[in-house]
């Protein structure tokens, strides 16, 4: 393969020995050279060939330190019924999504709350039959615990009036048979179609998923979801597939079988490598389940769930550790985070896999004197800065101002912190310029609305501090001599503040490993 040279760019390389670039010499997968267009042609071998990128603004390629992406992709490809307000909204949907697809293929999603539709009485098959343009419907309610089924659906799964009722669930019938309705443990069927269903079409729709995030500049994943995910990926890359790479997660109920593999954190190559294993040390704020030190301001008995304390945290991290495992623990609340900072010095005072880069995934709302230890741990705050834009008004009224460093990404790097963006799609847009645009723009008023970050930190929370996460910073984050050739062509400069704080810069070409795999 020849040499490419690529000039006639702005390049920010996020190298400190040369900043800033016009050109750059790939040669395979890797950067070869970096400067000007004459130093690049004067290491070019002979016969490179030279892509012009008009002027474009390069930056490293993207990484998303925190993405679910095979949720995501199934997200995509299933009907959403949330935020759906009554039942004529829900069959408009319905029958939008259902006429583009192909004859005889399921409707599935949902995640439909019909509590807020004020109906007067239970949800019917027979709403459903005449929107759904002859496919089967299954759709599942916002709490997973009922099922919505069409006639045909009906059919399909086999249930009928001769169908027994279970003690443990409830199959609704009237007059005509069941109604459609299936609660609880009458929904199973369709629970376990489903996962068949996903599990039969994972490759195609993370392929998808991956041409999606490269459209919009990411080069890189760090994914949450779990085994099945990994299998996917690897077989999309034996068949050549695999266009982005990957840094895979361990679910927490697969950490035995990890460690009875062998496996530990940062094996494998520069596309698919094992990453940390994901526990949980508290839930959310909106369902009152981040653990919080003090009480929440509108339920004064009220300071969360503890999912794990930090006694059980340090026996998870001496396990894990111990066979060459870092954790990536989630935390939200202050509580929640004082606790895993304390179980990660505990096994740090042991001397237990004192290399491992152990992570918080989300650290939203931290102690202030808990953000000094991030760094003084060496522990990564993989951070979401879109949660920020849609949570600062929950944030508000459910903590008040309580002296808290929330979303705090620029006062952890400023105590050394490395901070790593991510997007935690499908919870929220995978766009890391979206990303960007909130970490740089900061939304709110008083104490939340502090701690904007300069854009250049803002990418190197993309790029660099991503590949310190997953034990890559010297070979991706940077366009630097010896680097992987992962980069971004944008049509506006992402370091300049204004373009930066309104998000406005599209991606144009996308390259990864020194091919081009997307291109506007
Ligand atoms: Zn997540």
């Amino acid at each position: 393969m020849p040499d490419i040279l690529y000039a006639n760019a702005r390049i920010t390389t996020l190298w400190p020995a040369l900043p800033a670039a016009d050109a750059l010499l790939v040669r395979g997968e890797r950067v070869v050279a970096v400067g000007s267009a004459a130093t690049c042609r004067a290491a070019a071998r002979r016969g490179y060939r030279e892509v012009d990128l008009g002027g474009g603004y390069v930056v490293p390629g993207l990484t998303d330190s925190h993405i679910h992406l095979a949720g995501y992709a199934f997200a995509e490809h299933q009907l959403d019924l949330r935020g759906v307000c009554d039942l004529a909204e829900a069959q408009r949907r319905l029958q939008a999504f259902a006429q583009r697809l192909p004859a005889g293929a399921w409707v599935f999603g949902g995640r439909f709350d019909a509590n807020r539709w004020q109906l007067d009485r239970p949800l019917h098959r027979r709403d459903l039959d005449p929107f759904s343009a002859g496919h089967p419907v299954a759709l599942e309610s916002h709490d997973s615990h009922s099922a919505w089924v069409n006639t045909q659906g009906l059919a399909a799964l086999g249930i009928d009036e001769h169908t027994a009722q279970q003690s443990d669930g409830r199959l609704e019938r009237d007059a005509d048979g069941p109604t459609g309705l299936l609660r609880e443990s009458a929904a199973e069927p369709v629970r376990a179609l489903v996962t068949e269903h996903q599990a039969a079409g994972i490759e195609p729709m993370l392929a998808d998923a991956l041409r999606e995030l490269l459209a919009h500049g990411v080069t890189g994943v760090h994914d949450i979801d779990g085994r099945e995910t990994a299998a996917a990926y690897r077989a999309l890359r034996e068949r050549g597939e695999l266009p982005a790479r990957v840094h895979q997660l361990i679910y927490a109920g697969d950490l035995d079988a990890a460690i009875e593999a062998g496996e530990a954190t940062g094996d494998g190559d520069r596309w698919e490598s094992t990453g940390p294993v994901k526990l949980f040390a508290d839930g959310a704020l909106g369902s009152h389940t981040a653990a919080l030190s003090a009480p929440y301001e509108d339920a004064p008995e009220d300071t969360g769930v503890v999912m794990l304390d930090r006694v059980e945290l340090a026996e998870r991290v001496l396990t894990a550790a111990g066979a060459g495992i870092a954790v990536a623990v989630h935390a939200i609340g202050d509580a929640a985070n004082t606790a895993v900072l304390d179980a990660l010095a505990e096994v740090r005072r042991r001397g237990v896999g004192a290399s491992l880069r152990h992570r918080i995934e989300h650290a939203q709302h931290v102690a202030w004197h808990d953000v000094p230890r991030f760094a003084e741990l060496g522990v990564v705050a993989s951070m979401q800065p879109v949660h920020h834009s849609s949570d600062v008004a929950l944030a508000a009224a459910l903590l008040g101002d309580r002296p808290l460093a929330s979303y705090a990404w620029s006062d952890l790097a400023a105590a050394g912190a490395h901070v790593a963006f991510g997007s935690d799609a499908p919870v929220e847009t995978l766009d890391p310029i979206a990303g960007i645009k909130a970490a740089t723009a900061r939304a709110g008023t008083g104490e939340q609305g502090r701690n904007a970050i300069a854009p250049l930190q803002a990418l190197h929370g993309y790029t660099t501090q991503p590949a310190y996460a997953s034990y890559e910073e010297h070979t991706k984050g940077r366009l630097a001599v010896g680097y992987l050739a992962d980069f971004v062509v944008l049509d506006a400069d992402l370091t300049d503040p204004d373009v930066a704080t309104s998000g406005a810069a599209q991606p144009q070409v996308t390259v990864v490993g020194g091919r081009v795999r997307w291109q506007r």
